[in-house]
């Protein structure tokens, strides 16, 4: 019925997600706030990890992109999950350690690593620095040789592959700020410089096509290209590349038109291009791993608000407004997301209201939702916004020096803070 597993409908109408009744949940920890179903994020980290284990004999690790949501209470549940966790700052790599990540399994992205970053990285003991650029690999090595460490590599590969999907958010193609050059020359060069390096331990390759991608296609030539890629080293270099990473990007559902494949036909696909690739180009099959983020926890999160006025302009559109907005979910005006709004005190009755859904914040771009049709609403309704459980709270602003929402976490039927409301103190604590 809904666009997640993980929301329905009880007898009261009222939406639930987790079997818990989302207007007791704004009332309890007010509105605006996220809420995620940690079983359902248990669910889909335990699905990627079976994935592997059934379609490419557990040699590999499935690991979080946190950017998509990271907290305490995420870190640790990933790591109870037994996955890894893809970092791509400081403060990401800071908020994982804090609860006892193991640094081993922590791999640190991103395209500017700045030099502190990567002394904290060295300093951390991170399983793997995936380097982007040869700027990087040397400051990398400088700063692993200044701390007597050696520090194991990935290099990111721009494969050229085009995944279909939103421009903002396709990465892997040769146009694009992330990672070395493949038809260039760059990414070989960078593969002996990195083999070279000192106090580098040069372990294998990462791309990573874009975001929000359902086709398997994609996916599919990218391992080809890589592996061939690998065969290149092997030739080249006579190092023979141990692991793989093949990046995350798998697509949710924010609407009934997205139909996502399951996780594991994704792996069972791309396994099998993987080992029969292998035996063509004469390697070694590589340890793989794989990134999931927004297919983490996205599905698993919506977003609670109370509906302020609604103004109808007779003949143009009716404009609703909540109590919330860009400063907590900016991917509208990003890339105009698609949503599903649901109003959580009439799930039951039809969505017969066409509304543009507007944030508070002073912009007149500052919409959650054009056109999208909903229950017939009214001020003091709850509205909940599905699939905002990534790229929402990890993208929240303070704009207009709006206090930040909570994020509460339900499990078995019971409900708690995981990260607090932000109050006026906040705002104002770090001005001087
Ligand atoms: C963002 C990102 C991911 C996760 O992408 P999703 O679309 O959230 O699955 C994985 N790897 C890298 C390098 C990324 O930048």
């Amino acid at each position: 019925m809904f666009v997640s597993d993980c929301l329905s409908v009880n007898e009261k109408g009222n939406l639930t997600i987790g079997g818990i009744d989302t207007v007791d949940l704004a009332a309890k920890y007010g509105t605006p706030c996220y809420v995620v179903d940690e079983d359902q994020i248990r669910a889909n980290c335990r699905a990627y990890v079976k994935s592997i284990e059934d379609n490419y004999d557990g040699n590999g690790l499935a690991i979080y992109a946190s950017k998509a949501f990271n907290c305490k209470a995420m870190c640790k549940i990933v790591n109870e999950e037994k996955m890894g966790l893809d970092v791509v700052s400081g403060g990401e790599l800071y908020t994982a350690l804090s609860v006892g990540f193991p640094s081993e399994k922590i791999y640190f992205h991103g395209n500017n690593k700045t030099l502190a970053e990567l002394d904290e990285a060295v300093k951390a003991g991170v399983g793997r620095v995936v380097v982007d650029n040869i700027y990087e690999l040397e400051n990398l090595s400088k700063a692993a040789k200044k701390q007597g460490k050696t520090v194991g590599v990935l290099l990111r590969i721009k494969p050229g592959i085009d995944a279909h999907t939103h421009s903002f958010i396709m990465t892997g193609q040769i146009d694009s700020k992330f990672g070395f050059a493949l038809e260039t020359g760059e990414a070989m060069d960078g593969i002996k410089a990195a083999i070279a390096a000192e106090n580098i331990d040069f372990k294998g390759v990462h791309c990573h096509i874009g975001s929000q991608i359902f086709d398997v296609e994609p996916f599919e030539r990218a391992a080809e290209v890589m592996i061939g890629f690998m065969a290149d080293i092997k030739a080249e270099t006579g190092v023979e590349v141990e692991e793989l990473d093949l990046g995350g990007g798998f697509g949710i559902k924010y609407s009934s038109d997205d139909n996502p494949l399951a996780y594991s036909e994704y792996m069972a696909k791309v396994a099998g291009v993987l080992k029969a690739e292998c035996v063509k180009k004469g390697v070694k099959q590589p340890f793989i791993v794989i990134e999931p983020g927004r297919s983490v926890a996205g599905s698993a999160g919506i977003t609670l608000y109370t509906v302020g006025a609604v103004k109808t302009i007779p003949d143009i559109r009716t404009y609703v407004s909540i109590d919330g907005g860009m400063g907590d979910n900016p991917r509208y005006i990003l890339y105009q997301s698609t949503y599903e709004l649901v109003c959580a005190n009439k799930a039951d009755k039809p969505k017969d209201f066409k509304i543009t859904l507007a944030g508070r914040c002073c912009e007149s771009g500052d919409l959650i939702q054009e056109d999208a049709l909903v229950q017939q609403v009214e001020p003091g309704d709850i509205m909940a916004v599905l699939s905002t459980g990534a790229y929402n709270y990890s993208m929240s602003s303070n704009y207009n020096r709006i206090p930040k929402p909570p994020v509460v976490m339900v499990s078995g039927g019971q409900s708690r803070v995981v990260v607090r409301r932000e109050t006026y103190e906040d705002i104002i604590a770090k001005d001087m």
